[in-house]
C-alpha cells in the first residue's frame, strides 16, 4: 500500500495480489471527523469481480485450501487472530479514521474480531455429519461440505467486526471468499485480507473488493460461480440481493435493519436501566442494526427515569474519536449526518417532543466533522416515522406504556425483529417477555452484546438465517446424504417380473 503526500493508496486483492482496477479507475475514503481524504482506493468493477471469483472458485476446486485438514485450516485462523491481536492499536487507529467510532470502541471491535477467528478455528475440526438408522439394510450417513465460493457484502458500521463475522466460518468450513466491503470504510477489510496471506491462507482463498454496491454487490450476487451470498445491511437493498441472487438460485443469508424495544418495568434497578439503555441506544453513535431505539417506559417511572436518564446523556462527550476520553465521534459520512437530522425534522413535525439535542454540536473544532448531538424524543407514539424506520444515529424515541399487555403488542408492532431488552426484577415476566416478543436476540438486565458463542439473526423483515455461534457453520456449509448397500442379495428389480413383464 503505497503512501502519496499522507494519502495512502489502497489495491483491491485478488488472488493473493494487490492490484489495480481494470479500469484503472480510483475512489477517495474520507475521515468522517474532519472530511478529509484519508485514502485512494482502487474502484472494482464487473471485470474484477468476475476476476476474483474465478480466483475463488479456481482455489475452491483446484488449490490447496480444500484439500487441507481442519487443523491445518484452524491453525491459519488462530494466525489470523494472532496477527490481529498484535497490530491491535493499529487496526483499531485505522478503523476509528475511516468510520469515525471511538478508539474504545476500535479497539474492542479488533479483540471481539479476532476472539471471532479464534472461535472459528476451534470449530473447523468439528464440522459433522450425522448417521441414521434405516429401515432395510443400508447404511445412511450425512456430511456437511462447503457451498464453494462465497459472495459477502457488509455495511460501514462495524467494518473490521462485520469482516471477521462473515470470513471466519466461512473459512473455517472450507470455503473461499468474494469480500464487498461498504464503500466509506474499505481500509481495514483490505488489511484483513493481506493479514489472512501473512497467516498462510493461500491465494485466492480471500479476495476483497471495494466498489460500489449497485455495480460490484450487484455483480457478485449475480455471478453464476457464486455458491451463496450473505450481506449485511438495509432491509431494502437485502429485498435486491434477493431478486438478483434469484436467477442463479444463490443460497442467501441476511442480517438486515432493526427497530428494537428497551422495556423498562418500575421493577427494575433504575440506575442499571438507565445507564444501560444509553449504552444501547448511543454507543457506535447509534449506528447499529440492534441499537435499542425505542425506549418503552412505565408511566409509573418515566419521570424519574426520564431525569437521570437525560442528565447523563447531556455529559456524554462528543470530540475527536482518536482521543481516548471521547465518548461519542461522528457519523460514517455528511450523507447520514443530514439523514438523521432530517428524521429529527419530521419527527418534530408529527408532534413529538424534542428533549434533547436534535442538531449538530456547535463547538467550533466539530464543524468539520459529520457530529450529532445524542437526541432524544419523548411522547412517541409508536406509529410516528421515528419509531418506524431505521435511523442509524445517536436518536431515541421514548414511548411510555400502562401495563405488559400494551407493551408487548407496541414492542412487536414493527416490520423488523432483530433484538429486545427487558429490564425488570421480576424473574416471570422476564421469561414471560422474552418468549412474547418476535426478535431474534433478547437481553434480559443487559444491554447489548454479541459474542460470537451466541447465534446472532432477526426475525420477520430483519433477516434470513444466524450468524455466529454454531449456526452460522449452517449458514456456509450444506448437507449431502449418503447411502450404502449392505445386503449380501443381489438387487435385481426388472428380474422380479416372471417372462420380463
Ligand atoms: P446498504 O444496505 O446500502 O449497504 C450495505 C452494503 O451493501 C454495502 O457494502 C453496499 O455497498 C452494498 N450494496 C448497496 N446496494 C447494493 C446492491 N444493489 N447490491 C449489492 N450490494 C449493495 O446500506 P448503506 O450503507 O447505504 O446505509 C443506508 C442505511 O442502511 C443506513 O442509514 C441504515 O439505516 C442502514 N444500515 C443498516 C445496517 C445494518 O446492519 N442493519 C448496516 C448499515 C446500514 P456501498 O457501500 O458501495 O453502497
Amino acid at each position: 500500500m503505497a503512501v502519496t503526500a499522507g494519502i495512502k493508496e489502497y489495491q483491491l486483492l485478488i488472488d493473493g495480489q494487490f492490484v489495480p482496477a481494470a479500469s484503472g479507475e480510483t475512489f477517495e475514503t474520507l475521515n468522517p471527523t474532519t472530511n478529509e481524504v484519508i485514502g485512494r482506493v482502487a474502484r472494482a468493477g464487473k471485470e474484477d469481480v468476475d476476476r476474483a471469483v474465478r480466483a475463488a472458485r479456481r482455489a475452491f476446486d483446484d488449490g490447496p485450501w480444500g484439500r487441507m485438514t481442519p487443523n491445518e485450516r484452524a491453525r491459519r485462523l488462530r494466525r489470523v487472530a494472532e496477527i490481529m491481536r498484535e497490530r491491535q492499536e493499529e487496526l483499531a487507529r485505522l478503523e476509528t479514521l475511516n468510520c469515525g467510532k471511538i478508539i474504545v470502541e476500535s479497539r474492542m471491535d479488533v479483540a471481539s474480531a479476532a476472539n471471532c477467528f479464534e472461535y472459528y478455528a476451534n470449530l473447523a475440526g468439528q464440522i459433522w455429519g450425522e448417521t441414521i438408522p434405516m429401515n432395510g439394510p443400508l447404511l445412511d450417513y450425512t456430511v456437511r461440505e462447503p457451498y464453494g465460493v462465497c459472495g459477502q457484502i457488509i455495511p460501514w458500521n462495524f467494518p473490521i467486526l462485520m469482516a471477521a463475522w462473515k470470513l471466519a466460518p466461512a473459512l473455517a468450513a472450507g470455503n473461499t471468499v468474494v469480500l464487498k466491503p461498504a464503500s466509506y470504510t474499505p481500509i481495514t477489510a483490505l488489511l484483513l485480507g493481506q493479514i489472512c496471506l501473512e497467516a498462510d491462507i493461500p491465494e485466492g482463498v480471500v479476495n476483497v473488493l471495494p466498489g460500489p454496491g449497485n455495480e460490484v454487490g450487484a455483480a457478485i450476487c449475480e455471478h453464476p460461480m457464486v455458491d451463496k451470498i450473505a450481506f449485511t445491511g438495509e432491509t431494502e437493498t437485502g429485498r435486491q440481493i434477493l431478486r438478483l441472487s434469484a436467477g442463479t438460485i444463490k443460497k442467501v443469508s441476511l442480517e438486515l435493519g432493526g427497530k428494537s424495544p428497551n422495556i423498562v418495568f418500575p421493577d427494575a434497578n433504575l440506575e442499571e436501566a438507565v445507564n444501560g439503555s444509553l449504552f444501547a441506544i448511543f454507543s457506535n453513535a447509534g449506528q447499529r442494526c440492534t441499537a435499542r431505539t425505542r425506549l418503552f417506559l412505565h408511566e409509573s417511572i418515566h419521570d424519574r427515569f426520564m431525569d437521570d436518564f437525560l442528565a447523563k446523556a447531556g455529559k456524554i462527550r462528543i470530540g475527536d474519536p482518536l482521543d481516548d476520553s471521547t465518548q461519542m465521534g461522528p457519523l460514517v459520512s455528511r450523507r447520514q449526518c443530514e439523514r438523521v437530522l432530517s428524521f429529527v425534522e419530521r419527527a418534530r413535525s408529527e408532534g413529538a417532543e424534542l428533549r434533547l439535542g436534535g442538531k449538530r454540536p456547535e463547538k467550533a473544532d466539530l464543524q468539520r466533522g459529520n457530529f450529532v448531538e445524542p437526541t432524544i424524543f419523548d411522547l412517541v407514539r409508536n406509529d410516528m416515522s421515528i419509531a418506524r424506520e431505521e435511523v442509524f444515529g445517536p436518536v431515541l424515541s421514548v414511548i411510555p406504556f400502562r401495563d405488559e399487555e400494551e407493551v408487548v403488542a407496541l414492542a412487536n408492532d414493527t416490520i423488523y425483529g432483530l433484538a429486545a431488552t427487558i429490564w425488570t426484577s421480576d424473574v416471570k415476566r422476564a421469561h414471560r417477555l422474552a418468549a412474547r416478543i418476535r426478535a431474534g436476540n433478547i437481553s434480559i438486565n443487559y444491554p447489548v452484546v454479541n459474542p460470537p458463542e451466541a447465534p446472532f439473526g432477526g426475525f420477520k423483515q430483519s433477516g434470513i438465517g444466524r450468524e455466529l455461534s454454531r449456526h452460522a457453520l449452517d449458514l456456509y456449509t450444506q448437507v449431502k446424504n449418503v447411502v450404502v448397500g449392505l445386503s449380501e442379495e443381489v438387487f435385481d428389480w426388472y428380474g422380479r417380473w416372471p417372462g420380463g413383464r
